[in-house]
């Protein structure tokens, strides 16, 4: 029989579940990538993704070129895939297309739509589990329940694993058999980004890189800092985290191989191994409550919490602006703008504290601040960023109680004491103490002088006052208690 593997989010061709299940399943099979306009056309003309994507794509296309020499490697498509994908596999006559689950809800729809096409022309969707270790169904309660809460979802995440490693996908010896010759017509280049409507981003210049290769040079880099990963992490003037965030939302890293890394550092007794195995399976964590509940994509998980009356009006817009640009006058929040606005990443630590200020200093509406960071970050997906929001916001499943109010200032003097990420990212404020640059407005009128500070022209005094904000957000939230 014949197949065509439809990579979406699973940009590489090593522990690919759905090219090895094609490969094991089929006599013939063609590859297919749509840049998908249903999407792209949504997107701003400069998007570090479709970059990152664009290099994907192209060392997957060079990838399976060299895999089976004189095949065509990869079919390029740019279309909107629930057209493409029934009229390519009718082209190429396939019983079947193979390809990575999504869990997202306009791809849950996209998949629908084309799983319907298929079948009417009598083929096949198949689609098999690739971006998670384990599925919505796979980890639940001894009530067949999903988790919501991470520490029992954690801890039968792990027993599920028990004393294995997690099953990898190789492909068959006889690959370069098995992938057809694309026909002549069919035979594409990558189309380049300009003619997909992009235009180049600072990407290269971060030295960012979209395709497997570059994935694996990341993962070499952490494996050897994986055991210092618990202390490290913490802090975002240092190099403690992965950064494979957008490798594993592109799949250029398989997942699978991530968790052995760590799984083999943990039974040899590594702490930091442990830390992070625990982030990678709070990642899927968030996959299975929004498989489980999608209604978070648009709600509260706790129904409550809708009803918190957010400010809104000119001021409210004045305040997101602020927040957007980096102007809040809160240098720990501003420099994690700037590094989101620069760069397309923000530290972890980084998110809960321009997060939770967003939401409890400011009083906006969480799904605003999720918005910006669904068209900013370079790993954003729904799942985590959904999750994350709804922590800091107070409305998630085992988020945070909503008493909890960050103090930017004290975050900021206990996560970045010498000020150094500041400084990396506010210039301005460079020539103040490592005390005074936690809270500026604080600081003596002679120091602020002597490091070229001035207030409401180079840096901007705070917008909100801290004691203020803390008290009109227990006000906000206070109706919980009551009928709770
Ligand atoms: P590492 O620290 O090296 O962690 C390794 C991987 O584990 C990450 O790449 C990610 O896949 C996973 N991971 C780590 N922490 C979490 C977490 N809390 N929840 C789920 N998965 C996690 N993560 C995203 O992948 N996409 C998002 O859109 C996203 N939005 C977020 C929004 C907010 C408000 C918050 C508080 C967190 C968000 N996170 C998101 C989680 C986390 O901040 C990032 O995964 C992490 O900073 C990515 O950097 P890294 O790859 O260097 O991570």
């Amino acid at each position: 029989s014949k197949g065509l593997v439809w990579f979406r989010r699973d940009l590489r061709t090593q522990d690919n579940s759905a090219l090895a299940l094609a490969a094991a399943s089929c006599e013939a099979v063609y590859c297919v990538f749509v840049f998908d306009k249903a999407i792209l056309n949504h997107l701003p003309r400069q998007d570090r993704r479709v970059e990152f994507i664009h290099g994907a794509v192209s060392e997957l296309h060079t990838r399976l070129g060299a895999m089976a020499p004189g095949s065509g490697g990869l079919i390029v498509l740019h279309a909107d895939s629930v057209d493409a994908i029934p009229e390519l596999a009718a082209r190429l006559d396939v019983q079947a297309v193979f390809a990575a689950r999504d869990y997202e809800p306009a791809a849950l729809e996209r998949d629908t739509a084309v799983q319907q096409q298929l079948l009417s022309e009598g083929r096949q969707l198949k689609l098999v589990k690739d971006q998670v270790i384990f599925e919505e169904r796979e980890v639940l309660t001894q009530m067949g329940k999903p988790y919501g809460v991470f520490t029992p979802y954690h801890r039968a995440w792990l027993a599920r694993i028990g004393a294995n490693t997690v099953a990898q996908h190789q492909l068959p010896e006889n690959i370069a058999a098995v992938l057809a010759p694309v026909p002549h017509e069919l035979h594409s280049s990558v189309p380049s980004l300009s003619s997909l409507g992009f235009e180049e981003t600072n990407l290269q210049t971060l030295g960012m890189h979209g395709g497997e290769s570059a994935g694996q040079t990341l993962l070499n880099d952490f494996v050897v800092r994986m055991d210092r990963y618990g202390e490290a992490r913490d802090y975002p003037s240092l190099k403690g985290p992965s950064y494979l965030g957008v490798h594993l939302r592109f799949g250029t890293v398989s997942i699978r191989d991530l968790v052995n890394l760590a799984l083999e550092r943990v039974r040899a007794g590594s702490q930091g191994a442990s830390v992070w195995l625990a982030e990678l399976a709070w990642r899927d964590f968030y996959f299975q409550i929004l498989a489980n509940f999608p209604r978070v994509a648009r709600h509260a998980f706790k129904p409550e919490y809708d009803h918190i009356q957010w400010e809104s009006g000119e001021h409210a817009e004045a305040l997101y602006a602020a927040w957007c640009e980096g102007r809040t006058g809160y240098p720990i929040v501003d420099a994690a703008m700037a590094q989101l606005n620069q760069t397309g990443y923000m530290h972890n630590r980084l998110r809960m504290v321009a997060g939770s200020f967003l939401v409890k200093h400011l009083g906006l509406d969480w799904r605003w601040g999720e918005r910006y960071f669904a068209t900013h970050l370079n790993d954003f997906d729904l799942s985590a960023n959904n999750g994350g929001w709804q922590w800091v916001a107070s409305s998630g499943c085992d988020a945070q109680p909503y008493f909890r109010i960050f103090n930017p200032v004290t975050q900021s003097e206990r996560f970045d004491a010498q000020g150094k990420f500041i400084r990396r990212y506010l210039p301005q404020l460079a020539g103040l103490s490592d005390k005074a640059i936690h809270a500026p407005w604080a600081a003596k009128p002679m120091e602020l002088l002597a490091a070229g500070v001035e207030l409401g022209v180079n840096y901007p005094a705070p917008v909100v006052d801290h004691a203020q904000a803390r008290e009109r957000t227990l006000a906000r939230y206070g109706f919980l208690k009551k009928s709770g």
